[in-house]
């Protein structure tokens, strides 16, 4: 069902951007150097309908600023077309607004939290790299289309927050639906249910993602969103193993991650760190994906080893994890990301598709293994 069949039970798009909207005019309440969105002073944020609710949380030497910053917040709050009601609770005296946090390598174990759950939905995947560029949501569409085509209902979650860029991979323009009970419709392609951060951010809308907004989005994605009855959710998640990802891997009710690389050993080495934040929350790997493996020239068939070769096996073999797949360079997979024409789709037949389909199958066949 694509979103527009969906228009009988749908109002207007873009109320799936109200946390996003609240966050980014809170910004506007200054405190200190900062703000109090910045200073994690908004605690607990819900929004039902027109009524906003949050908890404003200060550092005990502040709380004498509580009163003023809760009228410059409901001011803001007010101007927004669709508020209704603002109710704003000042809470008892806090500690000082938590410090950015140090990076995970040097954090003590998180605890896994997982309070989101998606009943209607098997199984979620994870996919993961160590930084961007690796090409993981050209990997990330393609196992979710190659699982499509196995017959599995797949939904496609991107939450790459600091480039969502599945939407022009997929050719999906326009916004998803709302229901009239406020649940956003994911948009639909080549059978692939697909939501993305990119639906909820204006073009040019540069963001800085700290804890509490990811929050916000977290639990839009997860309680807000209508997938309806899903074998398999793949998440694209932000590139590394800082704020956003952390606190994605942590909030999502993931069964699984991938983890994708490139050959290189220093890019190996970063992998290893998402594979390190992982373990860490106790989410089960289920394998390693190379990406970028080799260059197969079009004219003479040579195979020439790019990024040099075998990062992916060697970090797969020191973890005691399958190297799940080996992607060549290939023209076609950036052509067909670049114009919405993923390879999987356009080139079923190819021995690239045949890679993303082995990848699925496995993958599928783990998951099923595991209940
Ligand atoms: P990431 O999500 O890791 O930042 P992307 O999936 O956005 O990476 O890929 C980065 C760029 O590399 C995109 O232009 C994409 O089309 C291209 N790309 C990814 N994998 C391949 C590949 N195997 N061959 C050719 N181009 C690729």
């Amino acid at each position: 069902m694509t979103a527009e069949q969906h228009d009988a039970g749908a109002t207007q798009p873009k109320a799936g951007s109200k946390s996003l909207a609240v966050l980014a005019v809170l910004r506007d309440v200054k405190l200190g150097d900062g703000d109090i969105v910045g200073q994690d002073c908004v605690r607990d944020l819900s929004i039902a309908g027109g009524v906003i609710k949050f908890t404003l949380a200060l550092p005990p030497a502040l709380l004498g600023e509580a009163e003023r910053l809760s009228q410059q917040a409901a001011a803001v709050l007010r101007a927004l077309d669709w508020t209704e009601a603002v109710e704003i609770t000042p809470a008892e005296a806090t500690a000082a607004p938590a410090p950015p946090p140090p990076p995970p390598a040097a954090q003590p174990a998180p605890a896994p939290k997982k309070e989101q759950t998606l009943p209607n939905v098997r199984h979620v995947i994870a996919v993961g790299s160590g930084k961007g560029g690796v090409g993981k949501s050209t990997v990330s569409v393609n196992l979710a289309l190659a699982l499509v085509a196995a017959g599995h209902k797949v939904g496609l979650l991107d939450a790459d927050v600091y480039g969502p860029s599945i939407p022009l991979m997929l050719g999906v323009t326009g916004q998803p639906m709302i229901t009239k009970e406020e649940r956003i419709i994911p948009l639909e392609k080549h059978g692939l249910k697909l939501m993305s951060m990119g639906f909820l951010l204006a073009p040019d809308q540069a963001v800085v993602w700290r804890g509490p907004m990811v929050h916000g989005v977290i639990r839009q994605f997860i309680a807000d969103v209508d997938w309806g009855e899903l074998d398999f959710l793949i998440v694209d998640l932000p590139p590394g193993t800082g704020d956003a990802p952390l606190s994605m891997s942590q909030e999502l009710p993931l069964s699984a991650a991938i983890v994708v690389t490139t050959p290189q050993e220093v890019a190996a080495a970063v992998a290893q760190k998402a594979m390190s934040m992982f373990d860490r929350l106790d989410i089960r790997i289920l394998g390693i994906i190379e990406n970028m493996s080799y260059f197969v020239c079009p004219h003479c068939h040579e195979a020439t080893e790019i990024f040099d070769r075998g990062g992916g096996k060697v970090l797969a073999a020191n973890a005691q994890l399958p190297l799940l797949g080996e992607i060549p360079i290939d023209v076609r997979m950036r052509k067909g990301s670049d114009i919405g024409a993923p390879v999987v789709v356009e080139f079923p037949d190819s021995d690239l598709a045949q890679v993303f389909k082995e990848v699925a199958a496995r993958a599928a066949k783990q998951m099923e293994a595991a209940g």
